[in-house]
C-alpha cells in the first residue's frame, strides 16, 4: 500500500496534471516564477478563437469568451512544453534536460503571471454576476495560477524565486551527521524500521533533525516573500491564498480540519494507548504518557507502521512479473467501463525499474502525467512485483482515469483539475484502498481463495499506517503551525515550542528531550520549505477516500466496506464517472454532495474503523487512555 502522503511539488499550480505521489525529496523547480516574454508572444500569436454557438452574448460576456479562449490556448500550449520538458527532465536525468526543464519552466511561469492577464481577469470579475458560471471559474483560477509568480510586481517575484531557489538547495545538498559520520535520509528512514535500541534511535532521530537549523533564517525571509506574493493577489497571507483553492477562508479550512479531528479523537486515542503499550514492550520500557517521538518509525510520527505483523502479504505476489501489475490495474478501470488506457500511454511511459548498470538515471518516486491536457497522458514507477506496487499501480492509474474523464470539450483547459486540491490524491487513494481489499486479491488470484484474512489485523494496520495518526499530523500539527507563521505572525523565536505544543496536544508524542529554539524541528519536514500550506489537501484526500469508498459499498455494491470487491461493476464505474468528468468546471462541495448525499465529514471513516474500536477498548481495558 503507497504511503499517504503524496506531493507534487515541481510547479505548484501543476498539481492536478502532474500527481507525484510517493513523498521525500523532489528537486523543486527553481525558476518557475521567472519571465520571458518572448516566448508568450509567440504562444499568443498561435492562439485561435473559438466561436460560440445559441443565443447572442452579452458583449462583457463575449468580451470574457474572446480573453479565455486566448487564455486557454496560451495555457495548453505552454503547459505541454512545459510537461514534456520536466518530463525529460525526470525519466533522464541530466544537466541538458535540467537546463531545458529550467527554461520552459520560466516561460509556463511567465505566462501565468503575466499583468495583462491578471489585469484583464481582474477587470472581468469585477462584473462576475454579468457572466457565466463557466466563466468566473475559468477567472478565478487564471488568477490561482497567476498567484505563485505576479509580474505585476516583478522585484517581489524575483526575490522570492532567489529565496526558493536558495532553500532547493539548502535541503537538497544537507548532509546528515550520524556520531560524525554522513547519513542520507533513505538511511535514517531504514535505521529508525530496523533499529530496536533506542540509544541508537535516539541519536538516529536527533540527527534527522539537523537540518532545521541550517533552513530557518531563509524559511522566515521566505515567509515574508510568500505573504508579500498572497498579498500582491490580494489575500491577506499565503495561508489563505492556498486554501482559496476550496472557495475557503483560512478560518474556515481549520474549523474544518479541528471538526475530523474532533470526531475521530476516542479512536485516535484508544490506538495511541494500544501503540503506547505494544511500543514500551518491544523497548521494555515503562509505559509513557506520551509517545516519545523516537520509537516510532517515522521521523515526524505521521504514520505507525510496522507494528502488525500479520497484515504483510507480500509473500502472495512471488512470481508475479511487473508488467502483470500494470496490467491488471488497467483492467480494474476497464472492468468498470472505462475505456482503454491510449496506445501512447504504453509508448512513452516509464513503468518499470532500471537495470543497475544502467547509464540512465531516473526519479524514483511514482507520479502521472497529463502532458498535453489532452489524450497525452503517462506515468513514471519503478514497479516490482510486490503488494506496494500493486497498490501504487492502481493509485497512480485513477490519476491517469481522471485526466481521461475530464477531457472533453466541455471542460476548458484552465479547468482540467480536480474539482478540488485533495480531489486527485483522493481518487487515487480511493482506487489502491478497494485494490487492497480481500475480495478483490482473491478474484485477481492473488490470495487464495480459502485465504483467511485476519480482519482485525488488517484494519489495525490500515488504521494505524495510513488513516488515523496521520490525520492528527495533516490536520493537525502541519496547518495549524503553517496558518501560524503566515497568517497569525508567529514571530521566528516561538516557532520551535509552537510545533512541539502541537505535537504534544495534537499527536500525543514528545521528543526525546528538551527542543528549544536554536531548533527548527518543522523545517525538516520537506513540504515546510518546497510545497508550503498545502499538507492538509492530504488529510483531505484521505477523508474524502472514505466516504466515496463507504458510498460505494454500502449503497452500489451492498457489501461491508472493510471486505468488498468492485470488479467488474458498471455501476461503480458510472457512479465515478459523473464525479471525474467534471474537472474543475463545478464547486467541490456540490460535486461530493451530488455523488454522495453527504457534506464533507469523517462519517464514513469513523464506521469504516468501528469494528476495530470494539477490539481496542477490550485491549486496553484498565489502561489509562489519553495523556492529560
Ligand atoms: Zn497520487
Amino acid at each position: 500500500m503507497p504511503g499517504v502522503e503524496r506531493a507534487s511539488r515541481a510547479q505548484p499550480k501543476n498539481r492536478s496534471s502532474q500527481q507525484l505521489c510517493k513523498t521525500i525529496s523532489f528537486v523543486a523547480m527553481d525558476s518557475r516564477f521567472a519571465i520571458d516574454k518572448k516566448i508568450l508572444g509567440l504562444v499568443f500569436l498561435c492562439a485561435s478563437v473559438t466561436p460560440t454557438f445559441g443565443a447572442p452574448p452579452s458583449p462583457l460576456q463575449e468580451r470574457a469568451d474572446h480573453f479565455l479562449s486566448l487564455a486557454n490556448a496560451g495555457y495548453q500550449a505552454l503547459y505541454r512544453v512545459n510537461s514534456e520538458a520536466q518530463w525529460n527532465a525526470v525519466t533522464d536525468v541530466t544537466p541538458e534536460h535540467d537546463a531545458a526543464a529550467e527554461a520552459t519552466g520560466k516561460a509556463y511561469a511567465a505566462f501565468n503571471g503575466n499583468p495583462a492577464i491578471i489585469k484583464e481577469a481582474r477587470d472581468l470579475l469585477t462584473h462576475r454576476s454579468e457572466l457565466n458560471e463557466l466563466t468566473v471559474r475559468e477567472l478565478n483560477q487564471l488568477l490561482l495560477n497567476a498567484a505563485e509568480g505576479p509580474m505585476t510586481n516583478p522585484d517581489l517575484v524575483s526575490k522570492r524565486v532567489e529565496a526558493e531557489t536558495k532553500q532547493a538547495s539548502i535541503l537538497n545538498s544537507f548532509e546528515f551527521k550520524l556520531n560524525g559520520k554522513p547519513i542520507t535520509a533513505n538511511q535514517i528512514d531504514d535505521k529508525l524500521r530496523t533499529s530496536t535500541n533506542l540509544n541508537e534511535r535516539k541519536a538516529i532521530w536527533e540527527a534527522s533533525k539537523q537540518s532545521g537549523p541550517a533552513l530557518k533564517p531563509n524559511l522566515v525571509k521566505l515567509r515574508d516573500l510568500r505573504n508579500g506574493v498572497a498579498r500582491e493577489m490580494q489575500y491577506p497571507d499565503y495561508f489563505s491564498l492556498e486554501v482559496a483553492s476550496y472557495g475557503m477562508t483560512t478560518e474556515e479550512m481549520l474549523k474544518m480540519l479541528d471538526d475530523w479531528m474532533a470526531t475521530l479523537r476516542p479512536l485516535y486515542l484508544q490506538l495511541h494507548t494500544w501503540a503506547k503499550y505494544k511500543l514500551a514492550e518491544k523497548y521494555h520500557q515503562p509505559v509513557p504518557k506520551k509517545i516519545p517521538a523516537h520509537w516510532i518509525n517515522n521521523r515526524w510520527s505521521q504514520e505507525w507502521d510496522g507494528l502488525v505483523e500479520a497484515a504483510d502479504i507480500d509473500k502472495y505476489f512471488k512470481g508475479r512479473n511487473a508488467d502483470w501489475i500494470i496490467k491488471t490495474a488497467e483492467q480494474f478501470y476497464t472492468g468498470l467501463g472505462f475505456s482503454s488506457l491510449p496506445q501512447s500511454f504504453w509508448e512513452k511511459s516509464d513503468l518499470y525499474p532500471l537495470p543497475p548498470d544502467s547509464k540512465r538515471k531516473k526519479n524514483t518516486h511514482a507520479s502521472c502525467w497529463h502532458v498535453d491536457l489532452e489524450n497525452d497522458i503517462r506515468s513514471l514507477q519503478s514497479i516490482e512485483p510486490n503488494g506496494q506496487w500493486f497498490f501504487t499501480a492502481h493509485h497512480e492509474l485513477g490519476h491517469g482515469y481522471y485526466f481521461k474523464a475530464y477531457t472533453r470539450p466541455e471542460v476548458p483547459y484552465l479547468l482540467r483539475l480536480g474539482a478540488a486540491p485533495g480531489f486527485h490524491e483522493g481518487v487515487g487513494e480511493l482506487i489502491a484502498l478497494a485494490s487492497s481489499q480481500v475480495p478483490y486479491l482473491q478474484s485477481r488470484g492473488i490470495l487464495p481463495n480459502d485465504f483467511k484474512a485476519d480482519k482485525t489485523a488488517f484494519l489495525l494496520d490500515d488504521a494505524l499506517a495510513r488513516s488515523i495518526p496521520f490525520i492528527y499530523f495533516s490536520a493537525g500539527v502541519m496547518p495549524h503551525w503553517e496558518a501560524d507563521i503566515y497568517a497569525h505572525n508567529l514571530p521566528p523565536n516561538e516557532w520551535n515550542a509552537r510545533w512541539w505544543k502541537y505535537v504534544g496536544e495534537m499527536q500525543g508524542v514528545e521528543p526525546p528531550s528538551p527542543r528549544g529554539e536554536e531548533f527548527c524541528d518543522a523545517a525538516t519536514k520537506t513540504h515546510i520549505n518546497d510545497n508550503p500550506a498545502y499538507y492538509y489537501n492530504y488529510a483531505f484526500a484521505t477523508v474524502f477516500k472514505f466516504q466515496l469508498h463507504d458510498y460505494i459499498a454500502r449503497k452500489i455494491l451492498h457489501q461491508p466496506p472493510q471486505s468488498c470487491n468492485y470488479a467488474d461493476n458498471k455501476e461503480v464505474g458510472a457512479w465515478l464517472n459523473d464525479i471525474l468528468k467534471k474537472g474543475g468546471t463545478e464547486d467541490w462541495r456540490k460535486v461530493l454532495k451530488e455523488a454522495t448525499g453527504e457534506d464533507i465529514s469523517t462519517r464514513a471513516m469513523a464506521d469504516y474503523f468501528k469494528p476495530l474500536m470494539a477490539w481496542l477498548e477490550e485491549q486496553n481495558k484498565g489502561r489509562q487512555i489519553g495523556w492529560d
